[in-house]
């Protein structure tokens, strides 16, 4: 299932992802793109993404079947007020946000009446960004959870189709739900591994780069993901607090009993838990 018409807001990772999946599935779309930089709009027509880059947000939606917001989540708000007026009435309108409660505050308000909604987040993704990050199988076998939030059941079918053919699975969540479990599997995670990253520095400074230079497998692994685009990773905390917050004073309670089995010598303790989170993570392939 397609639309005749696309138009892709921001063209970084996500969106430049969708577009060549979209080719690989054979669709026929005509794909308008737009991204608020000048230097990214060139970077696009010369690697060939979209059939047409234009140079306004509004210009890119106009007549579009299916209009995608892929910049980063506090920039959506704002990218809805400018292309509201200019959305082809029925047409469907998504989101490829990390965060659902507030992208849908502050889009909904700006689109007209018979426009359909229907919020959605691929969790698929790497720590590169920019229109030459995007590959066509970034999507293969990955979830795409669908935040239908009252849009018509015919409009939610239609974009999990789409999604489905670029390759991933679908499975519709409720507003609230995805945040708490985007916290727990992507947001905190790569708070920590930002965290991590910055007490090697700061301990590097006191040993001359020793423990960024010796760093073996596990830092590097643990870490890779600290490398994704600062902007991104701001909004997205901004803009899920309640979630982040909650699931991070859990992370540190469980933190300090770790801490405190390390420091009485509580070393069963210490065996058991890893044991036991040992096979919740094989059980991840
Ligand atoms: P990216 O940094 O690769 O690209 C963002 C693009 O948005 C760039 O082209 C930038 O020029 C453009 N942009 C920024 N502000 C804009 C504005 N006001 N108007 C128009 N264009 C603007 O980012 P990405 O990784 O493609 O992420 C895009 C969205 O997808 C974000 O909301 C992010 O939360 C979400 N997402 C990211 C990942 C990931 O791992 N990277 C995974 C799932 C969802």
């Amino acid at each position: 299932m397609s639309y005749p018409k696309v138009a892709l807001i921001g063209l970084g990772l996500i969106a430049s992802s969708m577009f060549w999946a979209m080719r690989r599935a054979g669709m026929d779309s005509h794909v308008t793109g737009y991204a608020r930089s000048q230097d990214t709009r060139d970077t696009a027509r010369r690697i060939g993404l979209c059939d047409e880059i234009v140079d306004t947000a509004e210009d890119a939606v106009r007549g579009a079947d299916l209009v995608v917001l892929a910049v980063p989540v506090g920039a959506m708000g704002r990218v809805a007020q400018a292309i509201g007026p200019c959305l082809k009435p029925g047409c469907s309108i998504t989101d490829v946000g990390s965060v659902k409660a507030a992208v849908i505050e502050q889009v909904r308000p700006h689109l007209p009446e018979g426009v359909n909604f229907v919020p959605a987040h691929p969790m698929a993704g790497t720590e590169h960004s920019g229109p030459e990050a995007g590959f066509a199988q970034l999507f293969d076998n990955r979830w795409c959870l669908i935040v239908p939030d009252g849009a018509s059941d015919e409009a939610t079918e239609r974009l999990e189709a789409y999604w489905q053919a670029l390759g991933a699975n679908t499975e519709r969540m409720d507003v609230a739900h995805h945040d708490q479990v985007c916290a727990v599997v992507s947001h905190i995670p790569h708070l920590i591994a930002y965290t991590m990253v910055g007490v090697a520095d700061d301990l590097s400074r006191v040993s001359d780069q020793e423990v960024i230079k010796f760093s073996a497998a596990g830092f590097r692994d643990f870490t890779r993901i600290a490398a994704s685009d600062p902007t991104m990773w701001r909004d997205v905390f901004m803009n899920n607090k309640d979630a982040t917050l909650e699931i991070l004073g859990r992370f540190t309670e469980e933190l300090f009993a770790l801490q405190r089995c390390i420091r009485t010598g509580d070393g069963d303790t210490l065996h058991d838990y890893f044991t036991r989170t040992r096979g919740i993570r094989r059980g991840i392939v």
